[in-house]
């Protein structure tokens, strides 16, 4: 009883067969008619492989590289049909859907990835930014409009929490007697949240999910990628930077060219702490790690002139990880060092939690409103095979994103903000668990310690000034 979405002709090829690899793929066989003769893996680990070769499923044990990626894929993609399904790391993000495009493969991806080497190797902090990712991949679709659908970033977040800044924007309008309907276009859904004063947006995620078996020392827990974690830990922190803000970080660099919806500040993501907001812990510290999403949105809500615009909001990441990552990354930022065992905790081995990923709209005349998903291991094991509630959170992402590329074969390379919200959310709802849209009278001024002074401006609660945890 799954509904079949679409059918796929030609080779469906999957690259990287990790935790959401793992995870797409059932859905990939419950709602696309496709030839399963023509699906392939690409995947260099032998652990990936191993279970690959087990269930019988054609694959080429080989890491992708900037010499190889276009004899490999050339061999395996079928010109003008199949799908170019990326869930690697290390892989350029850029040149796969490129080469996708060159030959009309429809293509996806959960994040801007660039080759092995570009996270730690690159010097200057500012070119290890996801800005600079990003605006890569937006000079190329400003330089070939149109072609070939390559969908990029379409995971949870980045991904989901750019429909759910839509939805919740359409609910926010419906609640406060406004015209609830969605606009026809981006100035359109750019007017919609100045109107409805929402001064920024918070990805406020509090993953609870846990094991029986506390952390053993030196070994990086987490709930997805361990490595892509890390990686995006150690780059700098970044923000959207709406036209509230009325202070600036000092250790905060906007850029000198491309949108210029985000600045970046001059240390690691995930030892910046943010006071944040998720339904089940109230009040919260999150991280703010650099994530597309935090420019993408900033970027797609800006009235005027990227440099010097009229309206912009502030949107950044505020993750709470699992309880074991937090311990993981303060034990790696406390040591100096990565751990060199990684761990991506099994459905099966959780006991308990739930991953409650959602977009908090703050500054508007209701305060906030949290609209996300609250999904559970326990539910997410019913709902769907191989994967923890995370990663069904991403997964499910994808497939929503590969029907919309399906149905929109033409669209050349999109985010998902300039996706149909409505049209994704109900492919992907279905495996999302409660979706829940929750107001708020928290603001970062309540519940602060009262004993040590603070750099704060009580003028107005929403200012990053406030946000950022000193
Ligand atoms: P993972 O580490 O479990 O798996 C990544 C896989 O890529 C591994 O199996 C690895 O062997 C393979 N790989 C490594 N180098 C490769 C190469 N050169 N060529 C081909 N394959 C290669 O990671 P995951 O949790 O499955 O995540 C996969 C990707 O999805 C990551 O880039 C991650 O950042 C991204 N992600 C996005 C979201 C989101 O919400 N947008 C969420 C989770 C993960």
């Amino acid at each position: 009883d799954h509904p079949i979405h679409a059918r796929i002709d030609g080779a469906v090829v999957m690259i990287g067969f990790g935790s959401i690899g793992r995870g797409t793929l059932p859905l990939i066989e419950r709602h696309f008619d496709y030839d399963r003769e023509k699906f392939l893996v690409i995947e260099p680990a032998e652990k990936g492989c191993a279970e690959l070769r087990e269930r019988g499923i054609a694959h080429r044990q080989v890491a992708l590289t900037p010499e190889n990626y276009r004899e490999v894929l050339g061999e395996v993609l079928t010109p003008g049909a199949g799908f170019c399904v990326n869930l690697s790391v290390d892989t350029s993000s850029l040149d796969l859907m490129r080469f996708c495009r060159e030959i009309g493969v429809p293509y996806i991806d959960t994040v801007v990835e660039p080759w092995a080497g570009f996270y730690f190797d690159t010097e200057d902090n500012a070119q290890r930014t996801n800005y600079a990712l990003r605006q890569a991949v937006r000079d190329e679709k400003a330089a070939n409009p149109g072609g070939t659908t390559a969908v990029s970033c379409c995971g949870a977040n980045p991904g989901m929490v750019s429909w759910f800044v839509k939805a919740g924007l359409l609910q926010l309008a419906q609640d406060t007697g406004r015209d609830a309907a969605a606009p026809a276009d981006r100035a359109g859904w750019a007017a919609l949240m100045r109107d409805l004063g929402v001064k920024g947006v918070h990805i406020a995620e509090r993953d609870t999910q846990a094991r029986a078996e506390p952390r053993p020392r030196d070994v990086f827990v987490n709930t997805w990628s361990v490595e892509g974690f890390i990686a995006e830990g150690f780059q700098p922190a970044e923000l959207g930077w709406g036209t509230h803000e009325t202070w600036f970080p000092e250790n905060g660099h906007r850029h000198a060219s491309g949108c210029q919806s985000a600045i970046w500040l001059n240390r690691p993501g995930a030892i910046t702490r943010v006071h944040t907001w998720c339904p089940t812990p109230g009040p919260q510290f999150g991280f703010l790690v650099t994530h597309n999403e935090a420019i993408s949105i900033s970027d797609y809500y800006t009235v005027g002139d990227g440099a010097e615009p009229d309206y912009r909001p502030t949107c950044h990441y505020a993750y709470h990880p699992c309880d074991d990552a937090v311990l993981s990354l303060h034990e790696m930022f406390g040591a100096g060092r990565q751990q060199t065992v990684h761990h991506i905790l099994g459905e099966d081995e959780i006991v308990t939690g739930i991953d409650e990923l959602g977009v908090l709209l703050f500054g508007h005349e209701k305060n906030a409103l949290w609209y996300g998903s609250r999904l559970s291991n326990a539910e997410t094991k019913r709902l769907a095979p191989d994967q923890n509630a995370t990663g069904l959170q991403v997964t499910s992402a994808v497939l929503a994103g590969m029907v919309w590329a399906l149905e929109n074969p033409s669209a050349g390379i999109v985010e998902t903000d300039e996706m149909d919200h409505a049209r994704c959310l109900e492919i992907q709802t279905p495996y999302l668990g409660p979706v829940e849209a929750h107001y708020t009278d928290w603001t970062p001024l309540q519940d602060r310690w009262q004993h040590f002074p603070e750099d704060i401006d009580e003028s107005d609660p929403w200012l990053f000034r406030n946000v950022l945890a000193s």
